[in-house]
């Protein structure tokens, strides 16, 4: 017989009488270490998630990659621009260094 969570009595017990995302929030609430694990391991799994949805639909990057340009342009720009930079040779770098200096 498991003993019944004191948060929620309706759900199955997970640890230290509470039930699982009583103990999981805690957890997240007063273990530095578990929450940067847990937020690491959500943000690659979002990240892993929306790789997949980008093979499969095309069209629906390209709509959250505008809805993205709309809502922070200015990020959007700084993206391009590192982009571009990337693109460019050290001489051309070099150059527009010099320009931005004039
Ligand atoms: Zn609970």
């Amino acid at each position: 017989m498991t003993p019944k969570p004191t948060c929620h009595p309706d759900r199955r017990h997970y640890a230290k009488g509470m039930c699982i995302s009583c103990y999981k929030k805690l957890r997240y609430d007063s273990d530095p270490a578990y929450r940067e694990r847990e937020k690491a391991r959500i943000r690659e799994a979002a990240k892993a998630w929306a790789k997949k949805k980008r093979m499969e639909d095309p069209a629906w990057n390209a709509a959250r990659q505008r809805e993205f340009r709309k809502k922070h342009p200015e990020k959007f720009n700084f993206m391009m621009a590192k982009f571009y930079w990337k693109k460019l040779s050290l001489e051309d770098r070099k150059k527009l260094i010099e320009e931005a200096e004039k």
